[in-house]
């Protein structure tokens, strides 16, 4: 089974020598379904804000959508030739590797990385562990680190597995037990998990560990529908032709997300706004760390995304959906 959205069949591949070499299909490129993109922008342009899911039926492009942020993330400064993308500037949280190196550790601009877990992956793939040589090898919460972490089809996934990145996730290590092999490197990314309905349901307090989710449908405009057929057809024809007509739309949004990520830290948020969000919350009977978490964050990223270093009560209500629509009352 794989995820069907815009998994196609391309007409001339001989271009490209494996099929992760083809440019995943842009993100601008996809006909409506604003509300998703701009969650994914959102938590593009804000990494306290957590992690999302989106959830609809096949070809809704909801992964087409959250594979699209790879062409769109900026580049951070990276330890070369470090397999957890460490930082060089945050040396309390260097992996073993770069902590113990007695070289000088050099560094470049590196694109923020974004990994996708396959349907299937391994458990040994996801968290990693020690070859037959014990050299440690990272497995994707490793290799995600700084960056964002797809996960298509979540529902699909073994809920313990699904629980256990969340958990990293939201600590920023990965400290691995005994069992597993007894290491730790930091873990710091953002899950974009996806899940169509279709497959079944996801565990209430599993949904409500998103700081966001949003339900997208399929566009039943018929004129919007040809559009997405033309699109499609014009992106399977020859990729890279059509990434490039998009290149522009694409690197204002690029510049966007990499402004609000420079800006966002410094987004003030004024006490009658914070005061706002509690009434919110209460009178929604959602009181709690991970709500008032996710609709601070969500409103100081949609700020930082509209270039402003203030929050609004604007910011709250465009986000207010995104984070309180998939939790149930305290
Ligand atoms: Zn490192």
């Amino acid at each position: 089974m794989t995820d069907d959205d815009l998994e196609m069949n391309f007409t001339d591949l001989s271009k490209f020598r494996k099929k992760s070499e083809v440019p995943p299909y842009p993100i601008v490129g996809i006909v409506g379904q604003q509300v998703m993109k701009k969650a994914i922008l959102l938590v593009a342009s804000n990494p306290a804000l957590g992690n999302i899911i989106i959830i609809g039926e096949a070809g809704t492009g909801k992964s087409a959508a959250a594979r699209g942020l790879k062409d769109i993330l900026p580049e951070v400064e990276t330890i070369n030739g470090c397999d957890y993308n460490c930082n060089p500037k945050e040396k309390s949280r260097l992996c073993q590797d770069c902590k113990s190196s007695v070289t000088e550790l050099n560094s470049s601009p590196r694109r923020i990385p974004l990994l996708e877990v396959p349907i299937g992956a391994s458990e040994r793939r996801i968290f990693g562990g020690f070859d037959s040589q014990s050299r440690l090898k990272p497995g994707y919460v490793g290799q995600a680190n700084r960056g964002y972490l797809l996960i298509a089809r979540a529902n699909l996934l073994d809920p313990d597995v699904l629980n256990r990145i969340l958990d990293i996730s939201e600590s920023g290590i990965h400290k691995s037990d005994k069992k597993h092999g007894d290491f730790k490197h930091p873990a710091s990314f953002n899950v974009i998990a996806t899940m169509n309905p279709e497959d079944g349901e996801l565990d209430a307090d599993v949904l409500e560990r998103f700081s966001m989710a949003m339900k997208v449908q399929s566009i039943r405009d018929i004129e919007e529908r040809i559009e997405i057929v033309r699109r499609v057809e014009a992106y399977r024809l020859d990729p890279v032709d059509f990434v490039n007509r998009n290149r522009r739309e694409m690197e204002a949004f690029a510049q966007r997300v990499k402004r609000a990520r420079d800006l966002v830290n410094r987004v003030d948020m004024p006490k009658k706004v914070e005061d706002a969000i509690s009434k919110i919350l209460q009178r929604l009977g959602q009181d709690n760390d991970r709500a008032r978490k996710a609709l601070l964050e969500g409103a100081l990223a949609n700020a930082a995304f509209n270039d402003r270093v203030w929050v609004t009560i604007d910011d709250v209500a465009e986000v207010a959906d995104l984070v309180l629509g998939h939790r149930g009352k305290a």
